[in-house]
């Protein structure tokens, strides 16, 4: 349970050869925003076959046929993502993020609730990447309350829900082609009393539109942006799953998945740090000696050694959690809020440990010092994430 198998260092060593190859020489361009990251990400899909891998599982599925073995186990066997997300992040976490959040939110959110015919029209082509998706619940007054304060509304009118609100801060919005939407459904009862469901929205819908990317500190790589739903029609048909009086506890799994993705996002940037960290305090002179033989270094590093071991033993539990079928609320968000605050630790330590040339973009620390401080914003911030914890943790 505590060590890569063979098919996780052929995924790893995969990976880490497509980011030498095209995604390191492209993070600049990325970072300044002057390419988009989709067109890499379907190269990256397609030379790692994970295009093909998904389709034939989930074709599979539908037609109601036995997978593969191999499928079935990369399936079944979350750690391959976690993987992929890690040596991804090592780069850039950005550019992870937008790949997870298209296919780990949007796409698993239809795979796992959807309908057949869902599934099949856009289930399978965001999985593959053919389409991209971007799972949208904040909106610009509800972020930590985000149920509780939510504003979009859905009204039924005969074969149809008509929907109204703004979405803000949402991953890939600009660039979206299938949109996951929570809103409430109104029947004109109170607020409070209205449920809350996901819808699936396309591109091109009447009424549905998106603003530009935002500009940002950090995670510069995955366009962030507004959903606007001014009475959009959408067929009941595309309602996910089926109306039911509240899926509050749906949209808490969707949370509850993107904050167990987000230790492995952690474990790439720490890796990263450390490694060059360690590099840098071998070959760095000063006082005629190396850094790494000044104590005030060591400490630096065995620091990041100790949150290294930590985020790999919370990225193996959040696996067999996932392979047991089990759910742990309160150790997801208990790892999420520790994994992000290791994570930029890390990554302000190693720019200490390099200096001056810590603080320069060539030496690439500083981008991952400011992609990491999403993490401790996005999905749920620290603050609120501890909160949970200790509720959950109180309530037993
Ligand atoms: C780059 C980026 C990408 C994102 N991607 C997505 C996405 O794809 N989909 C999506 O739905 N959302 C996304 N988000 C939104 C993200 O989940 C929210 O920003 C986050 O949940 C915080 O909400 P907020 O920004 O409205 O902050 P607020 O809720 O306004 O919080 C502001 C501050 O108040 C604190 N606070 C709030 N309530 C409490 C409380 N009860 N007790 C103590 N402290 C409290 C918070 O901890 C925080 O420090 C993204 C955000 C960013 C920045």
């Amino acid at each position: 349970m505590f060590e890569l198998q063979d098919q996780h260092k052929m995924i790893e060593q995969a990976v880490r050869q497509f980011c030498e190859k095209e995604l390191i020489p492209q993070i600049e361009a990325l970072d300044k925003e002057e390419i988009l990251p989709y067109d890499l990400i379907r190269k990256m899909m397609d030379s790692l076959g994970l295009a093909d891998m998904v389709r034939f599982s989930l074709e599979k599925r539908l037609e109601g046929k036995e997978e593969e073995d191999v499928v079935k186990l990369a399936r079944q066997d979350i750690l391959v993502l976690f993987i992929v997300i890690k040596e991804l992040s090592r780069v850039s976490p950005g550019f992870a993020m937008s790949w997870g959040t298209s296919i780990g939110l949007c796409g698993q959110a239809i795979i796992s609730k959807g309908t057949n015919e869902q599934i099949k029209e856009y289930g399978i082509p965001v999985m593959c990447f053919d389409k991209i998706g971007c799972w949208a619940l904040t909106e610009p007054e509800a972020g930590s309350d985000a149920f509780g304060a939510m504003k979009s509304v859905a009204k039924p009118d005969g074969d149809y829900y008509i929907l109204n609100g703004t979405k803000t801060f949402i991953t890939n919005a600009p660039y979206a082609d299938i949109m996951i939407v929570y809103a409430k459904i109104d029947r004109g009862q109170p607020k409070e009393e209205q449920p809350v469901h996901s819808f699936i929205l396309e591109r091109g819908m009447e009424g549905l539109s998106t603003g530009k990317p935002f500009d940002k500190m950090g995670m510069r790589d995955s366009p962030t942006g507004e959903i606007f739903m001014d009475d959009v029609k959408v067929p009941k048909s595309m309602l996910l799953g089926a109306e039911r009086d509240n899926i509050r506890d749906t949209a808490k799994e969707s949370l509850g998945d993107e904050r167990s993705g987000l230790p492995a996002m952690a474990l790439g940037i720490i890796e990263k740090c450390y490694e060059q960290s360690l590099k840098y305090a071998r070959e760095r002179v000063q006082f005629g000696r190396p850094i790494g033989e000044f104590q005030a270094v060591q400490l630096k590093l065995a620091n990041m050694y100790i949150h290294l071991q930590n985020v790999w033993n919370i990225v193996y539990r959040t696996a067999w959690l996932s392979k047991e079928g089990k759910r742990d609320f309160a150790f997801t968000c208990a790892t999420k809020a520790y994994c992000a605050q290791v994570a930029l630790e890390v990554a302000m330590d190693a720019i200490m440990i390099h200096g001056g040339y810590g603080y320069m973009r060539e030496y690439h620390l500083e981008k991952l010092a400011r992609d990491a401080k999403l993490l401790e914003i996005g999905a749920g911030t620290t603050d609120i994430n501890l909160l949970t914890v200790a509720r959950l943790e109180l309530q037993k």
